[in-house]
């Protein structure tokens, strides 16, 4: 079996004598799609902040691949190909859908590189191809202010995906969202997972269902469970402290 794309062991955080992380363990695949559910308070941001060097742990580690995450900054991480989507859309309303991805593309240059950067063709291919990825070829000259909330955020999907990350973290993609859209962004995740790995942290557990992923429930800070959506939910730890029921 090829080597976790992700890995965290026994990752604790501490913010002033609480822990907001304990002892977290965590593996996910190359190309998987993973949910991560778990109560308010469970620990779900802190482990992306962990992911992405916002947080240092306390103890225990996260590798990415061959690389030792509690050990770089975060701009660094963000260069080893880690995309984080937070939950309010970050697209620049002013701009057109089409403006937006070449921004996306773009930006991570050096300023000097940026200058002279060109859109040529295969630039032009790469934003038609997370246009139609992400279903907004027919937006692609209208700005992003009359975009609808759900379109707002498979933009911002968007322009994640045109650089090309290997792990992708999205937190709660569809709150806010309509029905419709909500099984277009479910459809959208199973497609971009498979050639790269994404973690989605989420509320609504039909949301989760329609994602067909393994599920990892947070509590206090630990892995309370982990395995379908079914299985959590007919987990009785889980129904106790989290579904309360
Ligand atoms: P979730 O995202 O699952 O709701 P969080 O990771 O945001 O949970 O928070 C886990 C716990 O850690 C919460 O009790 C929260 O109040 C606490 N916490 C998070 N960040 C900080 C911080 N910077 N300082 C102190 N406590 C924090």
């Amino acid at each position: 079996m090829s080597r976790p794309a992700l890995y965290l062991d026994g990752v604790s955080v501490v913010f002033d004598g609480f822990r907001a992380l304990n002892n977290l363990s965590l593996i996910v695949d190359p190309g998987e799609l993973r949910a991560i559910i778990g109560p308010n308070g469970a620990g779900k941001t802190t482990m992306m902040d962990v992911i992405t060097g916002k947080t240092r742990p306390t103890a225990g580690t996260a590798r990415f691949g061959d690389h030792d995450l509690t050990r770089l900054d975060e701009a660094r991480i963000a260069n080893l190909g880690i995309g984080r989507k937070f939950q309010k859309p970050t697209v620049f309303d002013a701009l057109t859908v089409f403006e937006n991805l070449e921004l996306a593309l773009k930006a991570p240059r050096s300023p000097w590189r940026c200058l002279r950067w060109r859109l040529d063709g295969s630039a032009r291919a790469r934003i038609g191809g997370v246009m139609e990825e992400i279903g907004l070829t027919p937006r692609a000259t209208d700005r992003a202010a009359i975009l609808s909330h759900g379109q707002r955020q498979w933009l911002e999907i968007g322009m994640l995906l045109i650089q090309d990350p290997e792990l992708l973290l999205v937190d709660e993609p569809v709150a806010g969202m309509t029905d419709q859209e909500t099984e277009h962004t479910a459809a959208l995740l199973r497609r971009i997972a498979g050639s790269r790995s994404v973690v989605v942290v989420e509320h609504d557990l039909e949301f989760v269902r329609a994602l067909n992923s393994k599920v990892t429930v947070l509590h206090e800070g630990t892995l309370l469970s982990e395995g379908s959506i079914d299985a959590v939910q007919n987990d009785p730890r889980v129904v106790e402290v989290y579904l309360g029921r």
